[in-house]
């Protein structure tokens, strides 16, 4: 190897007239503009597609005639034209955007959101799967709200791995290396012009990391890259790969993401007032948080200062599944964190407590544990996943009645134009109000679907269809030659599948629970579908598998050697390298997206969601999204929602795979080939219209976005800023206060309950009074509740309702900090029914008296 005396960044050399084309590469608007798409692609087809869609690559390897000849092209300038007035309209309309609306001006943004993985676009590699995909999307709704957010994340070297089959039809893995300088990607500077480094402590090193930005529409997402030649080598390999590594390599990206993505925003001069952990890998930014606010604010101590700055931090958990998070051994912690616990003021046994979570036997660093300590905004991405969040942290929160633990719901949701097809979306723009880009929520807009032609509807779809299984035979042909097939198979790739036949495509990565091969359990009833001669069916597979995870593998492999069967060779095929292009594809090609999860594992799923908006329809488990989407008129679930255990999934499979089949043959099938005289499937157009009006508002990214604004970043942004601003006054007055009622809880009690009278009829008042020793606490410290509901078997209260009582005075018989409440309450139907009273903390700066852990019940 030769190391180089110098490198240079090697620039293309645009006619003048052309030079906007480069601003319009490097900001990703143009990746949901099919206009733009079309511009870049029409600069030069082949370049476009063999650059995997990078126009920055693009213009760095056309030649010079072929840019003098655009240069030069009448109708060429016209479409360039075009594409900059709606990119400068876009990007001049801030005023017009949905926050400058509710919310006014701001100078600079002050939402930051965190995650490990972007998707983007398919030419940046930084995401490996549906957390990405929801963080790319999450960017690009929130530029077209106008949000002042910026993203943080890391930039991998080697995107997340490509990948192909060998001869058994095994997955392997390449990792391909990414040139900054051919992504759409800048470095960025100080105002001097030398690079902007950003240090990071990692164990005994002190990283300089560096700072790319990605422009997606108006708003920044900033990476950070430790391959700096200052670095020791196992520093500079930090960011090499996503999920990349060891547990050691995961906790120093994590400290980067979390410790270094606050350092890189206080260099760019951005305080944010809320931070946004999207997953729990970024939790370390809260302590970094807590750590400047000490060093600013000598008085504060750690939990002090961890009060104030949890009012302004949300947490979203991603997933359902216990051994799917981010857990570290202490080693690790005892390794990278000395310096900070000393720095926070804490003793190593108290650091190591702010994530501790027992394993049975043994304790481990839990990154949600320690999210959700230092969060007071936590959410999950379905109402199902609210659910089952709920009681999987329940332990957290202990005497905590579980549909009162502090973590909401926000379902998931797609950036509609980056995954509308083309066609589509000149459909949509002929027959609904323009107005269905920029307020997708609005439902009346969608309702208009029903003013679109079945036919025009139908031949729409039909040749997206046809353009999906073009790209699997091109795929499948390429498949097959890599792996050295024999010529007759190659050849053979051009008459797989059938563009009429009703496709069903299922992608996603291949994690067991997912349960891809659910369809191939009884494979002669699923021969007799695909062979039948009048009603074909045909399947369309794509997915990854964790390159570690080999039972994945093997489901891949099961599908790859069912495919190769001669009953299936025809009608099922596997699509190597799933990515956002392939996912395009599919979702906007398929006529049924199949979603076979092992419920309650899939926190939301958003692939389903993509395939509403191009006129496909879904059949899924009852799980995720689908299980708050679904609704007979618009698509089929798979069994009816139930769990099972674990010594019962064989067993689920086997009714869930029957469920399955008699759902195609008895329903799905007959509806998609029953046709009118005039050839169309009318009770399916029916299904896809009803989807479209019902889903359409919904499940996006725009709904999503405005739901995580109003419902936490302003609550956050609003109560953080009253706790800091003018100063930190407010904010050390609330803090005290939490220190004072932690330390005087142990002695609050409630001394007695008085119920009158024993048994009421309907409506008839029933009073309550308690007797309450607050210690040395006030009584507008508290609130102190009465907590009744109906009682289940064992006599416990369920879903119980809190009523606030009202505070009556010092205690009439004189004993010493005990103070009286009443209330009186109603039962509007008869039954027996359960009641107790309990004592909160109570303070105006509060988001919930939950977080502080402090409860005190009656007992008897
Ligand atoms: C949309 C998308 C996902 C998310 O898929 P789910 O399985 O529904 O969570 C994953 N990967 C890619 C490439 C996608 O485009």
């Amino acid at each position: 190897m030769i190391k180089p005396v110098a490198t240079v960044d090697v620039s293309p050399n645009l006619p003048p007239s052309l030079e906007r084309l480069r601003e319009l590469a490097y900001n990703l608007h143009w990746s949901w503009d099919h206009e733009a798409m079309a511009l870049l692609r029409r600069l030069d087809r082949d370049l476009w597609e063999e650059t995997e869609h990078n126009p920055v690559w693009q213009l760095g390897l056309i030649g010079q005639e072929a840019l003098e000849a655009a240069a030069h092209d009448e109708a060429f300038m016209a479409h360039l034209d075009r594409v900059c007035s709606r990119f400068d309209a876009y990007m001049s309309n801030e005023a017009r955007t949905w926050y400058r609306r509710q919310y006014g001006e701001f100078d600079q943004p002050y939402i930051a959101y965190f995650s490990m993985e972007y998707g983007l676009t398919e030419c940046l590699r930084n995401y490996s799967g549906g957390l990405g995909v929801l963080s790319g999307d999450h960017l690009k709704s929130a530029s077209d709200l106008g949000l002042p957010l910026v993203g943080i994340g890391l930039l991998y070297e080697e995107g997340y791995f490509h990948q192909y089959l060998n001869a058994d039809g095994y997955q392997q893995q390449s990792y391909p290396i990414n040139d900054y300088s051919n992504l759409p990607v800048q470095q960025v500077h100080n105002a001097d012009g030398t690079p902007l480094i950003v240090e990071v402590p990692i164990a005994e090193v002190m990283a300089k990391v560096c700072v790319w930005k990605v422009q997606v529409g108006r708003v920044p997402l900033y990476l950070l890259d430790t391959n700096h030649t200052d670095n020791p080598d196992d520093v500079r390999d930090l960011t090499d790969r996503l999920y990349g590594g060891d547990k050691r390599t995961r906790i120093r990206q994590e400290i980067l993401l979390g410790i270094g993505g606050m350092r890189l925003l206080e260099a760019l001069n951005i305080r944010p007032m809320v931070c946004h952990m999207n997953e729990g890998h970024s939790a370390f930014l809260a302590l970094e948080r807590v750590r400047v606010m000490m060093q600013e604010n000598p008085g504060l101590d750690f939990w002090e200062a961890a009060d104030i700055c949890a009012a302004g931090n949300l947490f979203t958990t991603h997933t359902p599944v216990p051994a799917g998070l981010e857990r570290f051994g202490y080693d690790l912690i005892d390794e990278h964190f000395p310096y900070l616990w000393e720095a926070l003021g804490l003793t190593r046994e108290e650091f190591h407590d702010l994530g501790r979570e027992n394993m049975g036997g043994f304790d481990l660093f839990s990154m949600p544990v320690l999210a959700l300590k230092l969060c007071h905004a936590t959410n999950a991405v379905s109402q199902l996943h609210g659910a089952v969040s709920r009681t999987m942290w329940q332990w957290v929160y202990p005497e905590v009645p579980e549909h009162e633990i502090p973590l909401g719901a926000i379902t998931n949701g797609i950036h509609i134009e980056s995954w509308l097809s083309g066609e589509m979306t000149g459909l949509y723009d002929r027959y609904l109000d323009p107005a269905w880009r920029d307020e997708p929520d609005n439902a009346a807009i969608w309702a208009d679907v029903e003013r679109i032609p079945d036919a025009e509807l139908w031949r729409t779809h039909e040749r997206r269809r046809e353009r999906l299984v073009s790209l699997a035979r091109r795929k499948l042909r390429a498949q097959l030659q890599a792996r050295a097939a024999t010529q007759a198979e190659i050849e053979g790739a051009r008459e797989v599948l059938n563009p009429d036949a009703l496709t069903i495509g299922f992608a996603r990565r291949f994690a067991t629970y997912k349960r891809a091969t659910l369809i191939l359990r009884d494979k002669e009833r699923l021969a007799r579908l695909v062979n039948d001669p009048d009603r074909p069916v045909q399947f369309i597979f794509a997915g990854k598998a964790h390159p570690h995870d080999h039972p994945g593998k093997e489901l891949i492999k099961e599908i790859v050697k069912t495919a190769e069967l001669p009953e299936f060779r025809h009608s099922m095929v596997f699509l190597e390298n799933y990515d956002m292009s392939v996912a395009r594809y599919m979702t906007q090609g398929v006529d049924v997206w199949l979603n076979t999860p092992r419920r309650p594992k899939e926190a939301s799923g958003t692939s389903g969601m993509k395939v509403i908006y191009n006129g496909g329809l879904n059949a899924s488990i009852l799980d995720g999204w689908w299980a708050e989407a679904y609704d007979p008129s618009l698509g089929w679930a798979i069994g009816s929602g139930e769990e099972y255990d674990q010594e019962e999934w064989d067993l689920q499979d086997y009714i869930e795979a029957q469920a399955l089949y008699n759902l195609l043959e008895d329903d799905l099938i007959p509806s998609f080939y029953t046709r009118g005289r005039d050839g169309l499937p009318r009770d399916w157009i029916g299904r896809v219209k009803s989807s479209v009006k019902k889903l359409a508002p919904f499940f996006n990214t725009y709904r999503m976005v405005r739901e995580y604004t109003e419902e936490y970043y302003m609550p956050s942004h609003a109560r953080f800023q009253a706790l800091v601003q003018p100063d930190i006054a407010r904010g050390k007055a609330f803090a005290d206060w939490q220190n004072t009622v932690r330390a005087q809880w142990a002695k609050v009690a409630i001394v007695n309950v008085e119920v009158k009278p024993e048994q009421i009829k309907v409506n008839e008042d029933l009073n309550v009074q308690a007797w309450v020793n607050l210690g040395a606490l006030k009584p507008e410290d508290v609130e102190v509740q009465v907590y009744y509901g109906p009682l289940d078997s064992r006599g416990q209260i369920v879903a119980g309702e809190a009523l606030d009582m009202q505070y009556c005075g010092p205690d009439g018989n004189g004993r010493k900090n005990v103070h009286e409440f009443s209330t009186s309450l109603a039962y509007a139907n008869t039954g027996r029914r359960g009641l107790s009273v309990r004592v909160l903390p109570h303070h105006e700066d509060l988001a919930d008296p939950i977080h502080t852990g402090l409860i005190t019940w009656a007992n008897k």
